[in-house]
């Protein structure tokens, strides 16, 4: 019987790119941290490395951006280094059906946050990385960790998006304050914020991003390297978060749509998992109602049909 070809995937990603650059639909750029609202919305990058080392790169896959809620799935992984378990005496992991900045469950569930990438949940989880730290230390813990993932050490913070959320992120003050009523938070807020803003301000290409991505879709290894970053256990588990929780209340019709452990930010970018398989990042600013990026899970919805790569089948 002969056999169909498997699609070339530099050919996929250099056509996804295209099409998604041409698209007028684009969702719109987040407005509520100012800084955000400079970028681009014609933007599109995405960047594909499958289990080979391949490097499939489209459009702007060498633009930095800022990552945003992305660089929750990365202290997530610290804090489990550093607390293990116990981490989950803090927060929940359960999807939350609301907003990434909601506090209405806060408050019936004592001050425990649903999931480590909802707002709340994730300052929580900051604030694990602070403890027995100074923030200046806490962050560069978390800088090392991405630049090391990476294997890259120019990635920075993008001190004027990070100046910028500081000015306005009230809603995650009122979280922090909030979560500090009920005793969840050990250290002063405004300096457990200061980190929490400063590593959401992380800037990154999708070719770093999908670099620093490769120990979920390798049990916990990133290849290049050898380096065991976790365990298997460890990384399944955070993909199973990524893939109940890490788009919000947009986190069913991810898996519906693209059906792999992902991870958006505000900025625009979405890390996924294509476990055993690829590390993807793609990156378009316009957002949708859920604040996560319009043209980026088209992109992913397009490219795990053509590949076959959704973790539920073809
Ligand atoms: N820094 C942003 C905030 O706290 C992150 C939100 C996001 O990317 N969804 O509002």
């Amino acid at each position: 019987m002969p056999q169909t070809p498997s699609p070339d995937l530099h050919a996929v990603v250099r056509e996804i790119a295209e099409e998604m650059r041409a698209r007028p639909d684009r969702g719109e750029v987040a407005t509520y941290i100012p800084e955000l609202a400079r970028v681009d919305a014609s933007a599109f990058g995405l960047v594909v490395i499958d289990a080979d080392g391949t490097i499939a790169a489209g459009g702007d896959a060498d633009v930095a951006f800022s990552i945003q809620s992305i660089s929750k799935v990365f202290t997530l992984t610290l804090a489990l280094g550093m607390v293990g378990d116990r981490l989950w005496r803090r927060v929940g992991r359960e999807p939350s059906g609301s907003p990434f900045n909601s506090i209405v469950q806060l408050e019936r569930e004592r001050g425990i946050p649903r999931n480590p990438f909802i707002n709340a949940g994730a300052i929580a989880v900051t604030d694990v990385i602070l403890s027995g730290h100074q923030p200046r230390e806490a962050l560069g813990e978390i800088l090392r960790f991405m630049q090391f993932l990476a294997e890259d050490p120019t990635i920075a913070i993008d001190e004027a998006v990070a100046a910028s959320e500081l000015r306005t992120g009230f809603r995650n003050v009122a979280l922090a304050n909030y979560m500090k009523s009920f005793g969840v938070l050990d250290n002063p807020v405004d300096f457990t914020l200061g980190v929490y803003f400063h590593h959401c301000a992380i800037s990154m290409t999708c070719r770093q991003l999908a670099r620093a991505g490769r120990f979920l879709v390798h049990s916990g290894r990133t290849p290049s390297t050898g380096h065991s970053v976790v365990s298997a256990e460890r990384a399944r588990r955070i993909n199973a978060v990524m893939l109940t929780c890490g788009h919000y209340d947009g986190s069913g019709e991810f898996a519906y749509r693209v059906g792999l452990p992902g991870k958006s930010g505000v900025g625009g970018g979405i890390l996924a998992v294509a476990p055993g398989r690829a590390s993807i990042a793609v990156w378009s600013p316009g957002l949708d109602a859920s604040g996560n990026s319009h043209l980026g899970r088209i992109a992913l919805e397009i490219l795990t049909r053509r590949l076959g790569w959704s973790i539920f089948g073809v």
